[in-house]
């Protein structure tokens, strides 16, 4: 190669590169957006309505993506889709990473890389009223309900019960207000809105059965990035009281509705 030539390649070859590290710049794939994934079916951390914080999501976690795209100057995109699809879409590099009340297992850290804690959360159960349950070994003869892919069903398998896993916390839910099932496994948060939004309905909890679960954001694995940026934005938010007010907030306002 004549040395002109080769200075014309090594040339292109360092825009090119140029290139590659603006497409991916700030850790998102796409410049100035930040995409976030979620399944928004989960209230009082992700639900769909009419006008939401980011278009027709609203929730804790809707506003907590918001306020990390807006502390870092990007526009923040929501990607609905099955829970169960999260963690392969952000692997895929579809979205940039994935806010949904998730906890942060061992079993996820081994193909994701996880945020700082936002949230505390612990699996309950939903009862009937006047249900006998009490603790969690009295599922062991009733019918149990939980939704696919959550941490309820990982709980209740560990257990060795056998249950019916559902696509939708809603869908459990009605199942047991049809009297179809004895009792849905779900994390307390959730099970609270559903308890004020169903006539007859409690929760039982088993502090010995059920550990404390951490809700935290995933990203890919690897790209410290994007997770420094989500870490600080979340360590602010912790300390300066926001996710708690969002949390009394989303709290209050799902369950009056
Ligand atoms: N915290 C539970 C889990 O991580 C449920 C999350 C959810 O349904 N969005 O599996």
């Amino acid at each position: 190669m004549k040395k002109a030539t080769k200075v014309l390649t090594l040339a292109l070859a360092v825009v090119m590169l140029t290139g590659v590290l603006t497409a991916c710049g700030g850790g998102s794939k796409n410049g100035d957006t930040l995409t976030f994934g979620t399944n928004a079916e989960f209230p009082p951390f992700e639900f769909v309505t009419s006008n939401g914080v980011i278009g027709e999501y609203d929730g804790i976690d809707m506003a907590i993506a918001k306020q990390i795209a807006d502390a870092n100057g990007m526009t923040v995109a929501i990607e609905n889709m099955e829970f169960d699809s999260l963690l392969v879409a952000l692997q895929n590099g579809q979205i940039d990473a994935v806010i949904a009340g998730m906890t942060a297992t061992d079993e996820r850290r081994e193909t994701v890389d996880f945020s700082t804690t936002y949230y505390t959360a612990t699996q309950v159960m939903i009862v009937k009223e006047d249900s006998d349950i009490t603790k969690a070994t009295d599922m062991a003869d009733k019918k149990i309900c939980v939704v696919q892919g959550y941490t309820g069903e990982v709980c209740v398998q560990g257990m060795g019960y056998s249950y019916e896993a559902f696509k939708k916390g809603t869908e459990a839910v009605l199942e047991l207000v049809n009297g179809k099932c004895d009792v849905v496994v779900i994390d307390s948060a959730t099970a609270q809105k559903y308890v004020g939004d169903n006539e007859g309905l409690k929760i039982v909890e088993d502090a010995s059965a059920f550990e404390s679960e951490e809700y935290a954001i995933a990203v890919q694995k690897g790209n410290t990035e994007l997770l420094d940026k989500i870490n600080a934005s979340i360590e602010k938010m912790l300390s300066d009281g926001t996710i708690n007010e969002l949390a009394v907030k989303y709290t209050e306002e799902t369950s009056a509705e």
